[in-house]
């Protein structure tokens, strides 16, 4: 048995959806649990249509005609009409205000997840029923009757015990019958039946959760990249594939930032020794990237380049050296704020750390902290994190920047830098 997760990108338009069914075509034979995300930007929208409704933001609401319309299109290009998921999509997705309504007292978090989660029950829906017009024969399971989780909404926390014996109970017999098996990722339920989800591109996530529960002997992510690649392409003109990767980079890259797989994906591969495909849905003969035990001996530098960073110095007041007790009041401060420390360093008397801007908290970070130490804020920085450098491509980075805080470590560099802008000549 082997799980596939294919991304929004992957059926953002009718063509992809036909693209996926070609990809399948190959493996008619083989046992495959699909987790199939939102098509396109969907999850974005209805982002917007859940604060819209719920803060009344007139601007957001316009987008849930849009949202039907789109899928509807899809659904009249694959199959000369609406069709019966085309009309469950538009009652559900009509009943967005309501559902909002239904559930208001409970806070924001929750009415998102009720509304969010239909962008991958929507996308599930549509790709079925095409995999089964083309005689590709393909149950579509309810995630949530299988995922279950704590009820931290946006965030939530797998109950692996219940899922593990959900997933047996509901997944293994739909596999006598048909050999293809599509559910939805990203999305749980609580004891209590309602929808969470497990933090934005969680479907990568979910696809490791079946891997791991049904002892998968691979799983694939089809990807709109060859597969991963030392450096993001949007940024670098030069960019290498990765062939093998261990899963300890795996995991070293995605802590640094790399956008490559949800960060929560390799650990429960890792544990069962299950390999993860990265593949290209453009190219699906190619080999793209394989993440298992086996490691690559040598990489090339592999380049993590993290925005939106703020630097904070912080030193006490009294002159007195940053002790130990000072850092742990610190470290629950940072914590307490939700605050994602990159990249720290102390002096006698003083301790800067690299942090994910967050503009709110930050500034409630600050107020907490400044009775007791004084704070210096250096903001619009961003975070180059080499792996396996070298002097050529350190130099090559540092180009038009200043370093305003470096660290090397065996094998990698990290350095907080600033970008500076050119003056215009005036002539
Ligand atoms: N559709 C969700 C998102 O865009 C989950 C996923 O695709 O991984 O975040």
């Amino acid at each position: 048995m082997k799980v596939f997760k294919f991304g929004g990108a992957s059926v953002k338009d009718a063509q992809a959806v036909r693209n996926v069914g070609n990809i399948l075509q190959a493996y008619q034979d083989e046992k495959i649990l699909m987790i199939v995300s939102a098509m396109g930007k969907t999850t974005n929208a209805l982002e917007r249509m859940a604060s819209g409704y719920f803060y009344d933001i007139p601007e957001n609401k316009e987008v849930l005609n849009q949202s039907i319309d789109f899928h509807l299109n899809i659904c009249q290009e694959l199959f000369g009409e609406q069709g019966d998921c085309g009309k469950e999509i538009e009652k559900d997705f009509l009943d967005i205000p309501h559902l909002i309504e239904q559930h208001k007292e409970s806070g924001y978090d929750l009415v998102y997840d009720q509304v969010v989660s239909l962008g991958e029950w929507a996308s599930t829906k549509i790709v079925s029923t095409y995999l089964n017009q083309l005689g590709l024969g393909t149950h579509w399971l309810d995630v949530i009757q299988c995922v279950k989780t704590d009820a931290i909404h946006r965030e939530a926390t797998v109950n692996w015990e219940k899922t593990e014996k959900e997933i047996q109970n509901s997944v293994v017999p739909l596999f006598e019958s048909k050999n293809f098996v599509m559910t939805q990722g990203f999305t749980g339920q609580t004891d209590d039946g309602l929808i969470t989800t497990l933090g934005r591109e969680g479907s990568d996530y979910s696809a490791a959760i079946f891997s791991y529960c049904l002892d998968a002997e691979n799983m694939t992510v089809w990807k709109d990249v060859e597969g991963i690649l030392n450096a993001d392409p949007r940024k670098f003109k030069q960019v290498t594939k990765l062939d093998r990767i261990s899963y300890k980079e795996a995991i070293e890259m995605t802590y640094y930032g790399a956008k490559v797989i949800h960060p929560k994906t390799i650990k429960p591969l890792q544990n069962k020794s299950i390999p993860l495909h990265v593949k290209s849905f453009l190219e699906p003969s190619e080999k793209g990237t394989i993440i298992s035990d086996l490691s690559e001996e040598n990489y090339p530098p592999i380049v993590v380049v993290e925005p939106e960073q703020t630097l904070l110095h912080i030193s006490t007041k009294d002159f007195s050296f940053v002790a130990e007790h000072h850092l742990s009041h610190l470290f629950a401060s940072f914590a307490q704020q939700k605050i994602k420390v990159n990249m720290m360093r102390n002096t006698a008397i003083s301790f800067s750390v690299c942090v994910t801007h967050r503009e709110k908290r930050i500034q409630e970070l600050l107020e907490q902290l400044q009775k007791e130490f004084n704070i210096e804020k250096n903001e619009g920085l961003e975070l180059i994190t080499i792996r396996y450098y070298t002097p050529a491509i350190i130099e090559q980075l540092k180009q038009d920047k200043i370093v305003v805080m470096e660290e090397r470590i065996k094998n990698t560099i990290q350095m907080v830098v600033k970008t500076i802008s050119i003056p215009k000549q005036i002539n």
